[in-house]
């Protein structure tokens, strides 16, 4: 397994559990909001963690976590990704999965074997707008199997988006709720504009939470929880610059 990175999992990203994420190397996409390009193409040799090396970290501190996440670039693409999950399961921890889809065969097979605790995937735009938001052609059935294998899974889930202004709208969102519906969970993420993949979105502030906030309704009535995931690297919308004149001034 190419492991290009481990680090100490955000606060709830395991939900409820402490945990560290694993950032395995290679992605087949490449969103041009994606702020892991490092991670987006084979690690060099050097920089890689090489698995026993990742086993005495994990080992190191089982006293202080609970689980170990799989993310990347796109874990899928590893061939021992399910060696890795059954190493980490016998260690005595919980296993969670990041993955952007593309392939719904190994989700199927992890799925077959028990090796999962909890899986999230990111769903990034409606299926016909895959292509543009994610700089490559999508086989958009193998999204729309994965998200039916998950479901279907017995496994605790969430679907993601990372929401860019200019790239989605409120409408796009309920598209893609219509999409996974019957999920457990659909969180809408802040983008965070440090180190896009596309230079144009550097600096571009988070979606505003208010229009997300809107849409509460209509979301629940479909999933049975939803989250807008606040990110602190995220750059908050501008209040406006136009300021209203007072109606003394206007009189
Ligand atoms: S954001 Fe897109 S390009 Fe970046 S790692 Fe995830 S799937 Fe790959």
């Amino acid at each position: 397994m190419e492991i290009g990175n481990i680090e100490k999992s955000a606060e709830g990203a395991f939900p409820g559990r402490r945990s560290i994420t694993l950032y395995t190397c290679g992605c087949n996409l490449r969103c041009s909001y994606c702020g892991y390009f490092g991670l987006l193409g084979n690690c060099e040799e050097g920089d890689q963690y090489d698995w026993k090396r990742v086993e005495a970290h994990l080992r190191k501190r089982l006293d202080r976590i609970e689980g170990v996440i799989f993310s990347g670039g796109e874990p899928t693409l590893q061939g021992d990704l399910a060696a890795s999950l059954a190493v980490v399961r016998n260690l005595g921890l919980a296993t969670m999965l990041e993955t952007n889809g593309t392939q719904p065969d190994v989700l199927r097979k992890l799925f077959a074997q028990g090796l999962l605790d909890y899986i999230a995937m990111d769903v990034k735009a409606p299926l016909e707008n895959y292509g543009s938001l994610v700089g490559r052609r999508v086989d958009t059935e193998a999204i729309r199997t994965s998200i039916w294998c998950i479901k279907h899974s017995g496994v605790a889930h969430e679907f993601r988006t990372t929401v860019v202004p200019g790239l989605h709208t409120t409408r796009e969102l309920k598209t893609i709720v219509e999409l996974i519906h019957g999920a457990e969970r659909y969180v809408v993420q802040d983008f965070v504009s440090t180190r896009p993949l596309r230079p144009e979105l550097r600096g571009r502030p988070a979606f505003p939470h208010k229009p997300l906030e809107d849409i509460r309704a209509y979301v629940e009535r479909r999933v049975s929880a939803y989250e807008i995931r606040h990110s602190d690297e995220a750059r908050p919308m501008p209040a406006t610059k136009r300021r209203r004149r007072s109606p003394a001034a206007i009189a």
